[in-house]
């Protein structure tokens, strides 16, 4: 999302999606194959084991009527407010070839299609193509001389949905369990703060949280242009993967509020990594002030505890949100309210962000339930009547 205010920490709202995707009764996987065949376009063949009627998409706002086009015959896509289907009218089909063209949308709610970096390379989000329940093998193809990274295998639903793949001439920076590729463009501030926050951060909530990481992690940093007005900066986890995309003309100039925002967000994206850090449950689709307004907390938390921010900017901020909740009539069924609110329910509980969310990582683990309310209110009584 894009929101041409100043330093309005609105535009900070990242978000988290985690579909859940049925398991499929078959044990065979469909395979995908995305090849970048010029540098807007890209092909992305299905081949499905056993012939299958339909493809179903959740809509990615108009991503698919826009930048979609069906090549394979007889094949047609029909987009849906929530659904988007593929389809040759009941006919059975086993493949299906499509082409991608670069989007420079940003649908609200949903992964970014496209982020596109300044010198020319692009991360695709592999995930808007599988659907519903489709288990698959993807393999990518870049342009000649081009560098192809594929993000990490999805660790909890093997054949699940992925997060970026780039495409570009950029190569990853590999430092001990991240892999890091920055825009040439990224300013120096939001570099070193990405860089600094980000290791202070990781090795706090592995100390507080009593859990390394489980897999590696890959971090992209893609700059979508400095022309537009304001400053916006977007983060995005998936298993395994961090991705930010910064834009607007504030931006470009160092300043420590900007630092302490950028910090904020990257301890945000970096909790989601250590809520999904769980052998089984996690983050569920429902409720999602659970793991955002969890998020908030944890990461108010980390930057307070690690001294990146002063405890004033903390309470300014928690004050700012506890203002937004108010408004909101302390509800969360809106996308600001899941953030305000979420943070506010958390601080509500009276109990220690940290023991509160350790032993919701062990809840989930113990039982291979997603993080929900009920586990939050066993664990608050649990610890209130313990002392
Ligand atoms: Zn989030």
């Amino acid at each position: 999302m894009r929101r041409p205010i100043g330093l309005c920490i609105a535009a900070l709202m990242p978000f988290i999606a985690i579909t859940a995707h049925a398991a499929e009764p078959s044990g065979a996987m469909a395979s995908i194959e995305v090849r970048h065949v010029a540098p807007e376009t890209w092909r992305v063949e299905y081949r499905f084991p056993k012939a299958v009627k339909e493809i179903r998409l959740d809509a990615v706002g108009d991503f698919r009527q826009k930048a979609w086009r069906v090549r394979s015959p007889g094949l047609k896509l029909a987009a849906g407010e929530k659904v988007d289907v593929i389809s040759a009218g009941g006919k059975p089909f086993k493949a299906a070839s499509i082409e991608i063209t670069r989007y420079d949308g940003r649908p609200e709610k949903n992964y970014a299609p496209f982020n596109r970096f300044s010198d020319g390379g692009t991360a695709m989000y592999l995930g808007h193509l599988q659907g519903e329940a489709m288990r698959a093998d993807i393999r990518l193809a870049g342009l000649q001389q081009e560098n192809v990274i594929a993000p990490p295998q999805n660790r909890q639903k093997p054949g699940g949905e992925r997060g970026y793949a780039y495409f570009g001439p950029a190569q990853a920076v590999q430092a001990d369990a991240v892999q890091v590729l920055v825009d040439p463009k990224t300013p120096d501030w939001a570099r070193e703060t990405l860089l600094d926050a980000g290791a202070k951060v990781a090795q706090y909530y592995e100390k507080a949280y009593q859990r390394p990481l489980q897999e590696k992690l890959f971090i992209t940093v893609s700059i979508g242009g400095f022309e537009g007005p304001g400053i916006s900066m977007n983060g995005g986890a998936v298993l395994g993967q961090l991705a930010y995309h910064f834009s607007g003309a504030q931006m470009i100039g160092d300043h420590p509020k900007k630092r302490e925002m950028l910090a904020r967000l990257v301890a945000h994206e970096m909790a989601h990594i250590w809520q999904m850090s769980t052998t089984r449950g996690g983050v569920g689709e429902s409720d999602p002030w659970i793991h955002e307004g969890g998020a908030e907390a944890m990461a108010l938390d980390a930057v307070a505890q690690t001294g990146i921010a002063s405890a004033e900017s903390v309470a300014a901020y928690r004050a700012a949100q506890t203002a937004t909740c108010d408004k909101l009539g302390d509800k969360v069924d809106s996308y600001a309210g899941i953030y305000a609110c979420g943070l506010a329910r958390f601080e509500r509980l009276g109990v220690g962000i940290v023991p509160l969310w350790r032993a919701m990582m062990a809840a989930t683990e113990a039982t291979g339930d997603t993080y929900s309310e009920q586990m939050i209110r066993n664990i608050a009584a649990g610890t209130g009547s313990g002392g």
